[in-house]
């Protein structure tokens, strides 16, 4: 793991990379096998996993023929397993077959599960020292710790995918970590960043989940508009890089050009920039250390401009500084934040609470936070505890 950016084993032959792609029916898993596709003769699909979508599954896996197709939801597996029957595509269902598919025989796992849920496969990959395309940042903020010591056990090189971490990345290649002053975190503000905080209870999930740059799940389009994914990134370039809170910044960049920035000891900086595709850092972590050719949109130069940055609204979005909170405090309130969060955004989504619950929630359900939980188990525990008390939470507005 970062900063010791450890290429992967040299590969021998000319065989292509063997990717599983867990969370393949979302948002990144299918930009992944999109990507995928474009390297018939450098990627083969070895294995699928996904929540619930068994249909889309099961044309995923009759296209790209994996050896493997597991479905979460265990009540589904019949329709899985009818629909690929004659197809030679093995049909699996259940959490503990999606986290196994983390250590299955292959060269690259791509975690794109969203929330705590990807924890299990993406640590049972990190052990099994493959190289881990990462996008579920949750598994890091719930348990960074154990992520990264699990890494350095197994040899196993994390590679981000969040566009933000990607940039980082790629700025810090070659570069000594005790060359590296701060990090920088772009963010786009999200739909919200003009809006007068007075509204913002009677804003509808409809225009939380409507992102301006970029095509999302939902849950992380409404942590964009809270804040909360910048707040969850900070965390996540903190165990991916090594470097504290204090020299980790965030600042408002609406266009989402620029991807992040790293600021090194003798006052140069660094930036990695693009048009707004996730497919350029997916694409970036399956081929990494190489980098291949493909037609992903360039930025025009003559009318990229004009690229303007501002601070971060901290009044208007506390989920910042509560995200900045929980990693100073360490221990597990990073996973309690993170657990009451996902209770939020699914209680707001459902119509339950407003907008402006959501960091309440957040708060209340930050009270099930230890400083020293440092098992899997522990952290786990308090993960039910922190959705148990931002369940049951009332709704403040
Ligand atoms: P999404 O909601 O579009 O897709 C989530 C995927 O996870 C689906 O395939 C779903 O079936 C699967 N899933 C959900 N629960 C599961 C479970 N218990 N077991 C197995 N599979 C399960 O989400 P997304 O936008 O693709 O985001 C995925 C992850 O990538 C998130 O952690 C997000 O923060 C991160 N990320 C996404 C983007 C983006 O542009 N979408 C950018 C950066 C980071
Ligand atoms: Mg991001």
């Amino acid at each position: 793991m970062l900063p010791d950016l450890r290429p992967p084993a040299p590969r021998t032959g000319d065989d292509p990379r063997g990717v599983v792609v867990l969370g393949s029916t979302g948002s990144i898993g299918c930009q992944a096998l999109e990507v995928a596709a474009l390297f018939p003769d450098k990627l083969r699909v070895v294995a699928l996993a996904a929540g619930t979508r068994w249909e889309q599954l099961a044309d995923q896996a009759r296209a790209v023929r994996p050896r493997l197709a597991v479905i979460a939801d265990e009540s589904k597996y019949p329709n899985l397993k009818d629909a690929l029957a004659g197809t030679g595509v093995e049909v699996q269902a259940g959490a503990e077959a999606v986290r196994l598919l983390g250590a299955v025989d292959a060269d690259v796992v791509v975690a794109a599960i969203v929330g705590a849920a990807g924890l299990a496969p993406t640590l049972e990959a990190v052990r099994a020292g493959r190289t881990v395309a990462l996008a579920n940042k949750e598994s890091l903020v719930v348990a960074g710790a154990l992520v990264e010591a699990a890494a350095v056990q197994s040899g196993a090189v994390v590679v981000p995918v969040d566009s933000e971490h990607s940039a980082l990345f790629q700025c810090l290649i070659g570069e000594p970590a005790d060359a590296v002053e701060r990090l920088v975190l772009t963010a786009s503000g999200g739909p919200f960043r003009q809006r007068d905080g007075a509204t913002f209870a009677a804003i509808t999930p409809d225009e939380a989940v409507a992102h301006p740059n970029w095509s999302m799940g939902a849950k992380i389009s409404v942590d964009s508009a809270t804040m909360m994914n910048k707040g969850l990134e900070v965390i996540e370039a903190r165990w991916l890089f090594g470097v504290p809170a204090e020299r980790i910044d965030v600042v408002v960049h609406p266009e989402s050009v620029v991807h992040s920035v790293v600021e090194f000891v003798d006052g140069s900086s660094k930036a990695q920039v693009g048009p707004p595709d996730m497919k350029v850092p997916i694409q970036v972590a399956l081929s990494f250390p190489d980098r291949w050719p493909a037609a992903h949109p360039r930025l025009d130069w003559s009318t990229a401009g004009p690229l303007t940055f501002e601070a971060a609204d901290r009044d208007r979005f506390p989920c910042l500084d509560l995200a900045y909170a929980a990693l100073r405090t360490g221990g597990s309130a990073p996973a309690a934040l993170n657990a009451a969060n996902e209770v939020a955004v699914a209680r707001f989504l459902a119509g339950d609470i407003s907008f402006p619950d959501i960091p309440r929630l957040v708060e209340a359900g930050m009270a099930a936070a230890s400083t020293h939980a440092d098992t899997l188990g522990a952290l786990l525990d308090v993960d039910r505890e922190a959705r148990r008390l931002a369940r049951a939470s009332p709704h403040f507005a």
